[in-house]
Protein backbone atom coordinates (compact mmCIF):
# COMPACT_ATOMS: atom_id res chain seq x y z
CA UNK A 1 0.00 0.00 0.00
CA UNK A 2 1.32 3.35 -1.06
CA UNK A 3 2.66 5.14 2.02
CA UNK A 4 2.83 2.04 4.34
CA UNK A 5 6.43 1.88 5.65
CA UNK A 6 6.60 -1.87 6.24
CA UNK A 7 5.39 -2.28 2.60
CA UNK A 8 8.05 0.31 1.11
CA UNK A 9 10.85 -2.53 3.84
CA UNK A 10 13.27 -4.21 0.46
CA UNK A 11 16.52 -4.35 -0.60
CA UNK A 12 19.48 -4.40 1.76
CA UNK A 13 17.08 -4.04 4.90
CA UNK A 14 15.92 -7.13 4.85
CA UNK A 15 17.14 -9.84 6.74
CA UNK A 16 15.28 -12.79 5.98
CA UNK A 17 12.61 -13.44 3.21
CA UNK A 18 10.11 -16.18 1.91
CA UNK A 19 7.08 -16.49 -0.85
CA UNK A 20 4.92 -14.20 1.12
CA UNK A 21 6.54 -12.74 4.16
CA UNK A 22 9.70 -10.23 5.07
CA UNK A 23 11.79 -9.89 8.06
CA UNK A 24 13.51 -6.47 9.31
CA UNK A 25 15.40 -5.25 12.47
CA UNK A 26 12.91 -3.09 14.21
CA UNK A 27 14.33 0.62 13.89
CA UNK A 28 13.08 1.38 17.61
CA UNK A 29 14.78 -1.90 19.15
CA UNK A 30 13.74 -2.88 22.75
CA UNK A 31 16.52 -5.35 22.81
CA UNK A 32 19.92 -5.78 20.14
CA UNK A 33 18.57 -7.97 17.52
CA UNK A 34 14.22 -6.85 17.98
CA UNK A 35 13.24 -8.19 14.77
CA UNK A 36 9.78 -7.78 12.90
CA UNK A 37 8.14 -10.42 10.65
CA UNK A 38 5.86 -8.92 8.12
CA UNK A 39 3.75 -10.24 5.30
CA UNK A 40 4.69 -8.68 1.55
CA UNK A 41 0.85 -7.84 1.14
CA UNK A 42 -0.23 -5.43 3.03
CA UNK A 43 -2.93 -6.16 5.61
CA UNK A 44 -3.72 -4.38 8.86
CA UNK A 45 -3.66 -7.17 11.72
CA UNK A 46 -3.06 -10.65 12.14
CA UNK A 47 -6.60 -12.38 11.86
CA UNK A 48 -6.52 -10.48 8.32
CA UNK A 49 -3.68 -13.47 6.46
CA UNK A 50 -4.39 -16.32 5.31
CA UNK A 51 -3.37 -19.45 6.48
CA UNK A 52 -0.90 -20.07 3.54
CA UNK A 53 0.33 -16.56 4.72
CA UNK A 54 0.25 -17.13 8.71
CA UNK A 55 2.22 -20.37 7.11
CA UNK A 56 5.00 -18.22 5.56
CA UNK A 57 5.26 -16.04 8.81
CA UNK A 58 5.68 -18.64 10.94
CA UNK A 59 8.62 -20.16 9.04
CA UNK A 60 10.57 -17.26 8.77
CA UNK A 61 10.23 -16.22 12.82
CA UNK A 62 11.83 -19.87 12.92
CA UNK A 63 14.16 -18.51 10.17
CA UNK A 64 14.99 -15.33 11.67
CA UNK A 65 15.63 -16.81 15.26
CA UNK A 66 18.72 -18.93 13.95
CA UNK A 67 19.78 -15.75 12.58
CA UNK A 68 19.77 -14.06 15.35
CA UNK A 69 20.58 -16.74 17.65
CA UNK A 70 23.86 -17.07 15.44
CA UNK A 71 24.48 -13.35 15.78
CA UNK A 72 23.60 -12.33 18.96
CA UNK A 73 23.60 -15.73 21.36
CA UNK A 74 20.22 -14.55 23.41
CA UNK A 75 19.32 -16.32 26.29
CA UNK A 76 15.21 -16.61 25.37
CA UNK A 77 12.76 -14.55 22.76
CA UNK A 78 9.17 -13.04 23.55
CA UNK A 79 7.65 -13.13 20.29
CA UNK A 80 4.14 -11.19 20.07
CA UNK A 81 1.97 -9.52 17.83
CA UNK A 82 -0.21 -6.35 18.98
CA UNK A 83 -3.20 -6.34 16.94
CA UNK A 84 -5.50 -3.05 17.23
CA UNK A 85 -5.17 0.15 18.36
CA UNK A 86 -6.58 -0.98 21.84
CA UNK A 87 -3.66 -3.21 22.11
CA UNK A 88 -1.27 -1.20 21.20
CA UNK A 89 -0.22 -1.47 17.66
CA UNK A 90 0.80 1.60 15.94
CA UNK A 91 1.98 0.48 12.41
CA UNK A 92 -0.66 -1.03 10.77
CA UNK A 93 0.83 -3.47 8.71
CA UNK A 94 0.78 -6.73 10.09
CA UNK A 95 4.03 -7.57 12.11
CA UNK A 96 5.47 -10.09 14.61
CA UNK A 97 8.07 -9.12 16.89
CA UNK A 98 10.49 -11.28 17.65
CA UNK A 99 12.30 -9.95 20.43
CA UNK A 100 15.89 -11.46 21.75
CA UNK A 101 16.15 -11.13 25.62
CA UNK A 102 19.62 -11.54 27.29
CA UNK A 103 19.72 -12.89 31.29
CA UNK A 104 19.74 -10.09 33.38
CA UNK A 105 17.79 -7.57 30.72
CA UNK A 106 15.51 -6.82 33.18
CA UNK A 107 15.65 -7.26 36.68
CA UNK A 108 12.98 -9.69 37.29
CA UNK A 109 11.48 -11.20 34.05
CA UNK A 110 8.88 -13.16 35.15
CA UNK A 111 5.29 -13.15 33.09
CA UNK A 112 7.51 -11.90 29.79
CA UNK A 113 4.32 -10.67 27.59
CA UNK A 114 1.75 -10.54 30.92
CA UNK A 115 3.23 -7.55 31.86
CA UNK A 116 1.49 -5.58 29.02
CA UNK A 117 -1.25 -5.20 31.49
CA UNK A 118 1.05 -5.07 34.74
CA UNK A 119 -1.32 -4.13 36.96
CA UNK A 120 -4.29 -5.53 36.66
CA UNK A 121 -2.79 -8.80 35.93
CA UNK A 122 -0.56 -9.77 39.26
CA UNK A 123 1.44 -12.99 38.51
CA UNK A 124 2.77 -14.82 41.73
CA UNK A 125 4.63 -18.24 41.63
CA UNK A 126 3.03 -20.73 43.98
CA UNK A 127 4.17 -20.47 47.32
CA UNK A 128 4.90 -16.37 47.50
P1 LIG B 1 3.46 -1.96 17.07
O1 LIG B 1 3.42 -1.00 18.21
O2 LIG B 1 2.59 -1.50 15.93
O3 LIG B 1 3.20 -3.38 17.44
O4 LIG B 1 4.95 -1.97 16.58
C1 LIG B 1 5.46 -1.13 15.63
C2 LIG B 1 6.95 -1.33 15.64
O5 LIG B 1 7.50 -0.77 14.47
C3 LIG B 1 7.64 -0.67 16.83
O6 LIG B 1 8.40 -1.64 17.54
C4 LIG B 1 8.52 0.38 16.19
O7 LIG B 1 9.74 0.54 16.88
C5 LIG B 1 8.70 -0.14 14.79
N1 LIG B 1 8.87 0.87 13.77
C6 LIG B 1 8.20 2.04 13.65
N2 LIG B 1 8.59 2.70 12.53
C7 LIG B 1 9.52 1.91 11.93
C8 LIG B 1 10.31 2.05 10.74
O8 LIG B 1 10.21 3.01 9.99
N3 LIG B 1 11.15 1.04 10.44
C9 LIG B 1 11.28 -0.06 11.24
N4 LIG B 1 12.15 -1.01 10.86
N5 LIG B 1 10.56 -0.22 12.37
C10 LIG B 1 9.71 0.76 12.71
ZN1 LIG C 1 1.82 -2.21 4.24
Amino acid sequence: MEGCIFCEKNGREIIAENKLAKAFYDQFPVNKGHTLVVPKRHMEQYFDATLEEQQSITRLVYEVKDILQEKFQPDGYNIGVNVGQAAGQTVFHLHIHVIPRYRGDVEDPRGGIRKIKKSMVPYRLEGE
